[in-house]
């Protein structure tokens, strides 16, 4: 339904009681990241620490939800765990859909369950459920348990965490209907912080399609430019991991925590690899005919010979880099045990890899020894790496515990800073060179999708420090409206800015469409001012001395070229967040 107010559910743990709430802002904050940032600067507390139970923690969609195909995800805030600073997540599965026919724009939950909770809501619907039974139990069980409790499937999502998150591990991703994850920076704890273990959206509602003649045309040559030219092939065919072995032949693939950035037995993690021997089938978010969600299997034997278990897992370029290539596991097999082990604990793939890599390191010079890895850390050994990774899911000891905090407060105790590959936190799969590393370290999800930093490092000769910077400002600006639609980023060169106006004149909200560039730079402000309202400093930022060591096929990285790059960018983020934008929105 076409509203120029947000819907949004506030729900307080603590006493089981929510309300929803009109919030004005649609023709400001159009939805969300923007609505995201909106809330939290209305709702959240900049000085208290991330698991004061007066947090929120805010689910967002945009306008564009269940309108036009990859306008799929959720935008997920909070205040995290990694960091005790604002963040983002995003996710997709059914959530957003879910959302959209539950008739709500944004999710708010505050407050702390008294026992471990299932929140249920749907249009009608709003309960909060005593699961205590599934306290302790994996990412995959308790999928099995709720999906038999809530009963239906179609306009349902189930969002759920594993014992990373009950232990609040800053590593604890939020799993999203099996396949999808708020994977970074730790909202799986912010869940267990509020003695929340599950959330149930039911999309117990229907909407109505726009009347105006101009919007079946547009959906016509959206859908058709997403399935009949050859612009998402890439993500439906191999998907991301076609990445794996273009990175690698030009060095640009982290392996061997970051010691190389090429591996001459990568042909065994490829996408190609992973494709011929592992793919099981694709799937999809709802709401996207490109499906580029590749499910491998792993078998285990059980009973009389020649019988196996199939379980499915869901792989990407990054999972693959981070379990794969970083940890040199050069099978696609053992890399899919290690993922499944990783979804179980309810780890973020990339934050636990890239933390092991570093603690493998460790434990070869003598930083580290058994008494805290429990099991001895060896390059390529996938057997020792699933244990680890239960040890880290589990948070099995001290040394655990701490590494679960995020790789760099484990160095600072343990020694080994010069070669923890964190950028913001553990570092995406891209060794692309200086611009991506500033990006990331620098990128308010501190996530390779901020900008395209990567991208920029391969398509750009020179070094020309403004105009790099200024490329990741203008990259981030036109992201952070996309992630306010909540189109899925792969999405990005369909939605470009005229088609995103045309979007939102058919569905209905011309102001929107013709403010589209002021809108993304209030939204692009607001979400700065809460980063470093909650205790950002982008010049304090740190880059380990192993991003300096890097070599790619443009030679080795330019230290000076990344300071420089590192001091601007800096500048000018300070500079968005003091930007003044008007809005009457925010003015309670
Ligand atoms: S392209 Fe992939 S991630 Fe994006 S909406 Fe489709 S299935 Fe989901």
């Amino acid at each position: 339904m076409i509203r120029d107010h947000f819907r949004v559910l506030r729900v307080d743990l603590s006493t089981g009681r929510g309300q929803v709430e009109e919030i004005e802002g649609r023709n400001t904050y159009a939805g969300g990241s923007g609505l995201a940032a909106l809330l939290f600067d209305r709702m959240g507390f900049s000085d208290r620490r991330w698991d004061d139970p007066e947090q929120p923690l805010i689910f967002a969609i945009g306008p564009l939800t269940g309108y036009f195909p990859l306008m799929s995800k959720v935008v997920c805030a909070f205040k995290s765990p990694y960091h005790d600073q604002y963040a983002e997540s995003h996710g997709g599965g059914r959530s957003a859909l879910s959302m959209r026919f539950a008739d709500l724009d944004a999710l708010v939950i505050t407050g702390k369950a008294k026992r471990p909770s299932c929140l249920v809501v749907g249009s009608r619907t709003l309960e909060v459920k005593d699961v205590h039974y599934l306290w302790g139990k994996s990412v995959q069980r308790t999928g099995q348990m709720l999906r038999r409790m809530a009963g239906g499937s179609g306009h349902r999502s189930i969002l759920r965490i594993g014992p990373a998150g009950e232990n609040r591990s800053a590593m604890a991703c939020i799993n999203v209907d099996t396949y999808r994850h708020f994977g970074r920076l730790g909202g799986g704890a912010v869940m267990g912080a509020k003695n929340l273990k599950a959330i149930v959206i039911i999309g117990d509602e229907s909407f109505k399609l726009p009347d105006g003649k101009e919007y079946a045309p547009l959906f016509e040559k959206i859908y058709g430019q997403l399935t009949e030219t050859t612009m998402m092939d890439k993500y439906h065919n191999l998907g991301t991991p076609i990445n794996v072995a273009v990175l690698n032949k030009i060095q640009a693939m982290p392996c061997r925590n970051l010691q190389r950035t090429s591996d001459e037995a990568i042909s065994g993690i490829t996408g190609e690899t992973f494709a011929d021997r592992t793919l099981l089938r694709n799937t999809a978010c709802a709401g996207c005919p490109v499906g580029c969600i590749h499910l491998g299997f792993v078998r285990e034997k059980f009973g009389e010979p020649n019988q196996y278990l199939y379980r499915q897992v869901t792989y990407d370029h990054e999972p693959i880099f981070a379990m794969g290539s970083m940890l040199s596991v050069l099978d696609a097999f053992q890399v899919l045990t290690l993922l499944e082990v990783a979804e179980k604990a309810g780890l973020d793939v990339m934050s636990a890899g890239v933390a092991l890599a570093w603690a493998t390191e460790a434990f070869e010079k003598g930083l580290l020894s058994e008494k805290e890895t429990l099991v001895p850390l060896k390059f390529g050994d996938a057997k020792a790496y699933a244990q680890a990774v239960k040890h880290l899911g589990t948070g099995a000891n001290d040394f655990y515990r701490l590494l679960g905090q995020g790789t760099l407060k484990a160095a600072e105790q343990y020694g080994g800073m010069d070669f923890a590959c964190v950028l913001g936190q553990e570092m995406g799969g891209y060794a692309t060179g200086e611009v991506f590393f500033v990006s990331q370290a620098l990128g308010l999800r501190h996530s390779h999708l901020d900008a395209g930093g990567y991208s920029y490092d391969q398509k750009q000769k020179g070094k020309d420090v403004a105009q790099a910077v200024e490329f990741l400002v203008q990259d981030e600006k036109a992201r952070v409206f996309l992630t306010s639609m909540v189109s899925c980023l792969f999405a990005r060169e369909v939605y470009k800015e005229a088609v995103l106006a045309d979007c939102l004149n058919a569905v209905g909200y011309p102001n929107l469409a013709e403010n589209l560039d002021s809108v993304a730079r209030r939204i692009q402000t607001i979400r700065w001012q809460i980063r470093i309202k909650t205790g950002f400093d982008p010049g304090s930022v740190k880059i380990p001395q192993r991003f300096k060591q890097v070599v790619t096929w443009k030679g080795p990285v330019d230290g000076n070229y990344l300071e420089s790059l590192q001091e601007t960018y800096a500048q000018k983020i300070r500079e968005i967040a003091k930007r003044e934008e008007s809005s009457s929105a925010r003015s309670r």
